[in-house]
């Protein structure tokens, strides 16, 4: 059985204090839940807040860091980039790649996703890869095509050893922030579109334990529906990451 995941991608959110506020009561929650059915629980804070958010969970082995982003260079004249081995000194395990925001605000392109996919992976940590479908996308019946390009693209010259860390999340990029969900039927089609996929570039053991995450506005009341789908292996989570509460109650949908 695959294990599940719960993250939470904080974005431009938070200061130094409450990013370590809000990782201490999701650590102190978690550390009074059952740990045979506990997610691997990650947070993504922002660039800065890495090694105290990950040391404010040091203690627990169960939760992890993630950044949000990395540049695909590892090192030099990148002023105010940041590499995937200075995410790696701070204890961060994930690293979060070609967000739907990071494509459509700042233009990160496919070339550079493949980039930063290999690079995540030679360095021992786990990439997390967003793929979804835009709105037209999907209303015009080509989400599959689109997610598959994606995926495709991202995973070029990937050999299927290489990608023994990688996680996917499928994030349909009109559910982002948005409040509007994928249904769970809509998820599950494209879970396992998506495990089929990367089946293609590797074999049935791989796809089958691989890890695909669910992300677009699952909240504490949508999220036990969704994760109930057998190809659905936990979610990427936004807004309702930023509390607490909410947070713990998503982990606690996906441990049923
Ligand atoms: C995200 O940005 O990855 C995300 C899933 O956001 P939200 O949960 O706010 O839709």
């Amino acid at each position: 059985m695959r294990k599940k995941m719960v993250a939470g991608n904080w974005k431009m959110n938070k200061n130094l204090h409450e990013s370590i506020l809000l990782a201490d009561d999701i650590r102190q929650a978690v550390e009074t839940l059952s740990a045979d059915r506990l997610p691997a629980v990650v947070l993504a804070p922002a660039f800065p807040f890495l090694y105290p958010v990950s040391q404010t969970l040091r203690a627990n082995s169960q939760l992890a860091v993630a950044a949000q982003y990395c540049h695909a260079a590892r090192s030099g004249a990148f002023t105010g980039e940041v590499s995937v081995e200075m995410i790696r000194s701070t204890g961060a395990r994930y690293v979060i790649i070609g967000h739907s925001e990071r494509r459509m605000l700042f233009g990160e392109k496919e070339e550079e996703i493949n980039k930063k996919i290999k690079m995540v992976l030679e360095a021992g940590l786990h990439p997390v890869l967003c793929v979804g479908e835009k709105l037209e996308e999907r209303k015009e019946n080509r989400h599959f095509d689109a997610v598959a390009h994606q995926l495709n693209s991202a995973l070029e010259n990937c050999s299927p050893a290489d990608l023994q860390h990688l996680i996917v999340a499928y994030e349909p990029v009109w559910a982002i922030g948005t409040g509007l969900t994928a249904s769970a039927a809509q998820a599950q089609e494209m879970h396992v579109f998506i495990r089929q996929t990367i089946k293609q570039k590797t074999d049935d053991a791989f796809a089958n334990q691989l890890m695909v995450l669910y992300g677009g506005s699952c909240n504490p009341s949508n999220a036990a529906e969704l994760f109930a789908c057998p190809d659905v292996d936990g979610g990427l989570i936004g807004g309702a990451s930023l509390n607490a509460a909410d947070f713990v109650s998503i982990i606690k949908a996906a441990m049923k």
